[in-house]
């Protein structure tokens, strides 16, 4: 009885709904342990702004709308719902001014859209961001998200929505997901969100999920009443369609060497894992590992590094001194900051670059850019810079000889030449007075992962990863732990938290933007002076 009546208090908000269904361990921590969760991080945090921001555009589609204030507490906002949904009458209510004002503006004779008004029905509560009548006494459901695609755990949300409301007494129309275009281009100073959105139809999708959303729901509430988690076994869901908060905690079991590890192989690592095989070494058929996988499992089982000299060696020769190790920081906002920008787009505001005669060089030339926090288009003082580092001159008197372009002699390295070349792309395709000496910049570049991606070289202490953050603490025991920023995503965020959010007329802002901008250059320098570590241990492997 006790029990029955604990089920019947507790309310399953959209959120804890999308929660349960990626994992019920993950909402029974949620609910009933919500302290072991950890916080979240400022990236997460920076991604909660950007839906806000993205949701405050989408309001402008309906400017006759209005926002419904949020009640103080849970029992206010169900309050709101019931005169929402026509049960109970503004009149009857007394107390807050939002409930009254809810209230009007549900029962007006002229019905007009609304922004996060909420509804509860049996244990579910939900909040649509955006309700716009329809005729005759319908509505329609208006999730507004900051992705560019709509995807599966959507349609999920929408029907526990279409689940609630509708119990909630609305009469629903259709069923739409809002998202971002990603061909958009922001031409003016302001967003159009007519062009900025892509708004899909998704009612059928909703309603094939919507018979289950009951029965989900009452598994979920049987769950959280027990006093002790689920014993759920790890799977794709601890990272789909979220990274699951509780990751470090469930996966901490996991020994040395497993199979996890195995490189690019994580569907190959669950059916591994589910049928008992958990090490690396426990793997007996080998014909189902990738070459690299193979080398994986070589290391794993001698407890051994795997060095093929003879690949490395052709690496290095390919090599043309000075060496110029280069590494970009990028930021991306869902809403592009500046005209000629599409949603997401990386814009670079910080490279470091090394440059070194000889490997043997330890008076190596250090160049560094940062742009400046004022918030305006760091691109073209960025380019500006970096041709003359890279160089190219900093005028076209000295960039160009006749009419044929200067062409500086030395490879350009960088770990992940994708990231690197794809940014000075766009850079070319915006900027095309730049475009030559930048295409010629590219040509230059050699990719400092290759050893690491196509294992000539193997670690077993880099757990599977070739990347950067994984290969020089293997290879040379220098790690970025202990560093105030220790990855790009962090690097980002920081910077546009200095740019778009502090004031660098205010004292202690002032500091802090100083700290942080001596924290950028740090992290980004070391990405570069690592390449150099790296780029020695290799030739000392093909010269032991
Ligand atoms: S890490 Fe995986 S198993 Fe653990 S709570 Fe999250 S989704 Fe569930």
């Amino acid at each position: 009885m006790e029990s029955d009546n604990k089920i019947k208090d507790t309310i399953l908000s959209k959120s804890k709904y999308i929660s349960g269904i990626q994992c019920l361990k993950y909402l029974w921590y949620l609910v009933n342990d919500p302290d072991s969760i950890p916080p979240y991080d400022d990236a997460a945090l920076f991604r909660f702004q950007q839906g806000h921001e993205v949701g405050e555009i989408a309001k402008k589609l309906y400017p006759e709308g209005v926002e419904i204030e949020h009640g103080n507490d849970i029992g206010t906002e169900l309050k709101i719902a019931e005169i929402m949904t026509g049960l109970c009458s503004h009149e009857k209510l007394s107390g807050s001014s939002g409930l009254c004002k809810t209230g009007e503006k549900i029962s007006a004779t002229e019905r007009i859209p609304l922004f996060e008004p909420a509804f509860s029905y049996k244990n579910s509560f939900a909040r649509a961001d955006i309700l716009v009548p329809a005729e005759p006494d319908l509505w329609d459901i208006i999730e507004v998200k900051s992705s560019t695609s709509l995807k599966e755990i959507n349609l999920h949300d929408i029907s526990f929505q279409k689940y609630c409301y509708e119990g909630a007494g609305l009469k629903i129309n259709r069923c739409y997901l809002m998202y971002i275009n990603k061909d958009y281009i922001k031409e003016q100073d302001t967003v159009d969100p007519h062009k900025f959105f892509i708004m899909e139809d998704v009612t059928e999708k909703a309603d094939f999920l919507l018979p289950d959303v009951e029965s989900n729901i009452r598994i979920m509430l049987d769950m959280l009443n027990k006093k002790s988690c689920p014993q759920i076994k790890i799977s794709t869901n601890c990272y789909n369609p979220y990274d699951c908060p509780l990751k470090e905690a469930c996966w901490e079991f996991l020994p040395k060497r497993n199979v996890f590890e195995l490189y690019r192989g994580k569907g190959l690592a669950f059916s591994l894992y589910n049928r008992g095989i958990i090490e690396i070494s426990q793997i007996n058929e080998t014909d189902i590992l990738s070459p690299a996988q193979k080398i994986q499992q070589m290391a794993a089982d001698q407890e051994k590094v795997f060095v093929d000299r003879d690949n490395i060696g052709r690496f290095l020769s390919r090599l043309k001194y000075p060496l110029y190790f280069l590494d970009f920081e990028t930021f991306a906002t869902a809403i592009p900051r500046y005209n000629g920008l599409r949603p997401y787009q990386n814009i670079p505001f910080q490279y470091s670059c090394n440059r070194i005669q000889s490997i043997d060089d330890n008076c190596r030339q250090n160049f560094n850019f940062l742009a400046e926090n004022d918030g305006t288009d760091p691109r073209e003082q960025f380019i500006e810079s970096l041709r003359e580092t890279l160089g190219y001159g900093c005028g076209s008197q000295e960039l160009y000889d006749g009419s044929i372009l200067k062409q500086p002699e030395g490879s350009i390295l960088v770990y992940y030449e994708s990231f690197e070349k794809n940014i000075l792309r766009e850079l070319a395709g915006s900027f095309p007075e730049h475009a030559p000496w930048i295409e010629h910049a590219i040509s230059r570049i050699i990719d400092l992962y290759e050893p690491f991606g196509k294992f000539y070289y193997y670690n077993p202490l880099q757990k599977g990863s070739a990347s950067l953050k994984n290969v020089l603490p293997a290879l040379t025991g220098i790690s970025y732990s202990g560093m105030e920023i220790s990855n790009g995503q962090e690097a980002s965020v920081r910077y546009l938290d200095i740019t778009f959010l502090k004031d660098s007329e205010d004292k202690a802002d002032k500091e802090y933007i100083d700290k942080i901008r001596k924290d950028l250059l740090d992290y980004c320098g070391l990405d570069t002076e690592g390449m150099i570590f790296i780029l020695r241990e290799l030739y000392k492997l093909v010269n032991d």
